[in-house]
């Protein structure tokens, strides 16, 4: 499955802007159609058969077309509708409220050319899944923890999506070989207590083949947790039927991660699928991908979060957009998420807050990102910035082991940050930094220049003629 997919991606890496398809449209154009047409799908009597939702998805442009009449679909989307797959649910359509790249839903599902355009950074797979499998869709990166790649396909495949190397590139499952070689690599690393079924989406498979996993997962004495990443409470609520969560609860404990972006998508239906998975006593999570356009300001991320706790889901992680390619014209910098994690700190329920992680290129795992609040720290006192920007002073515990400063017993205190706002200190040095090694077998005096800047600036002098 991983092995062909590269191949796929043969497009031209340039450093130019990405030709957005939808981004032409001017802000001042005209008001978008509304998309009624979808909406008028609801009363179908299939409408709630989340196989027929499976079954009608939107795979080409063509299928969009007929829908979306408004939609003006330029040529140059056909490629980026062929390098990366298209499927979007008569459900998750119908949440597109203006046939307009403005409409986040519309941004999330349908394809743009963007995504042909490559920058020097992005790779297809910028986690490095693929160098911590040990087998074959089994990742095993942290230590107490392994994600089981279960599927490659999903109900929508976003545009914006991390494994746009393996989803719905061939819609296939884990076969019963590769399970039984996970599963066993499981018994033989008793220190996995947490097996995250991921893909693609795992409820895109049928209940059975499901069950058969979790089943086998559940055979692992040393496995404590099982938790399962899915978008369909958003893309396919029907989905979440009570065949579904009964079969699930036979296995607890499962978690349920989901994946809401955007306020659009918390619908009374979404809301009904999660409470159907909450009060299976499956308690869920929820992981959004900051991405550009579609909800990186503060107030969209505010709206999300507390449409998320209403709906007993707890917020998790707000990641930042992995280095994938396609989806450069989704990124934003590193600072923007850090600003709205400031924004939301004291305006909102802690219960509502998420994470604010980065997942390292290269493999180095998740680094979670938060605005600066400490700022500064002594042995006596650390200096703290609350959320209004207020520093208050923390008084360490009195008691002398804690307040001693540092250092071996016997030799002179290490200065400390507080010596260094005292004037008392002038740095602090870490231990052994090739850089200070070199100046001291310079013998360089500080704040005098060293015999090589002596040396440069007089070959640097020029009679002052030339310049008059
Ligand atoms: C994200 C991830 C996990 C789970 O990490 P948590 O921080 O425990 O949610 C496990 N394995 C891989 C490979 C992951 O990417
Ligand atoms: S549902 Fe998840 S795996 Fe599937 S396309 Fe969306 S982000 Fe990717």
């Amino acid at each position: 499955m991983q092995e062909s997919a590269a191949l796929l991606y043969e497009h031209e890496v340039s450093t130019e802007e990405p030709p957005s398809t939808w981004g032409r449209v001017p802000a001042t154009a005209p008001a978008p159609a509304p998309a009624r047409h979808l909406q008028d799908l609801a009363s179908l009597p299939t409408w709630e058969d989340w196989h027929w939702q499976m079954r009608q998805r939107l795979r080409t442009l063509a299928d969009l077309k007929k829908v979306l009449p408004a939609v003006e679909v330029p040529v140059d989307l056909e490629k980026a509708a062929t390098a990366f797959p298209m499927a979007i649910t008569p459900y998750y359509a119908s949440l597109i409220r203006d046939a307009d790249f403005r409409d986040p839903v519309f941004r999330m599902s349908v394809p743009d050319a963007a995504e042909l355009w490559d920058s020097p950074f992005l790779a297809d797979d910028p986690l490095e899944e693929e160098h911590d499998m040990p087998v074959p869709g089994l990742v095993h990166r942290y230590g107490d923890r392994a994600l089981l790649v279960s599927t490659s396909r999903c109900a929508m495949y976003c545009r914006h999506c991390t494994r746009k190397r393996v989803a719905g590139v061939k819609e296939s499952c884990l076969s019963g070989a590769q399970l039984e070689e996970a599963i066993a690599y499981l018994r033989e690393h008793p220190e996995i207590h947490d097996v995250i079924i991921s893909g693609g989406d795992p409820f895109t498979m049928p209940t059975a083949g499901l069950e058969r996993i979790l089943a086998a997962i559940r055979s692992v004495p040393t496995v404590d947790i099982i938790r399962i990443g899915t978008r369909t409470p958003v893309t396919l609520p029907m989905r979440i039927t009570p065949e579904l969560t009964r079969m699930i609860r036979k296995y607890h404990p499962v978690w349920v991660n989901t994946h809401f972006n955007h306020p659009n998508e918390i619908t009374p239906r979404a809301a009904q699928a999660c409470a159907q998975l909450v009060d299976a006593g499956i308690p869920m999570g929820n992981q959004t991908v900051l991405l550009r356009g579609i909800n990186d300001n503060p107030q969209t991320m505010e709206q999300l979060c507390r449409g998320l706790v209403r709906m007993r889901v707890r917020p998790y992680y707000l990641f930042q957009c992995d280095l994938v390619r396609g989806v450069e014209h989704f990124r934003t910098p590193l600072s923007r998420g850090i600003e709205i994690m400031e924004y939301l700190r004291g305006r909102l329920s802690g219960l509502a807050i998420p994470v604010f992680v980065v997942d390292a290129p290269g493999g180095g795992g998740k680094i979670p990102v938060l605005p600066n609040y400490v700022v500064s720290t002594s042995p006596t006192h650390t200096v703290l910035r609350n959320f209004e920007g207020m520093l208050v002073s923390y008084p360490e515990p009195f008691a002398p082991e804690h307040r001693a400063a540092s250092g071996a017993p016997g030799q002179p205190a290490a200065p400390t940050v507080w010596d260094l706002s005292a004037g008392k200190a002038k740095t602090i040095r870490p231990e052994r930094v090739q850089r200070h090694d070199r100046r001291e077998k310079m013998q360089v005096i500080p704040g005098q220049a060293g015999a090589a800047g002596s040396a440069m600036l007089a070959a640097m002098s020029c009679p002052d003629a030339e310049f008059s």
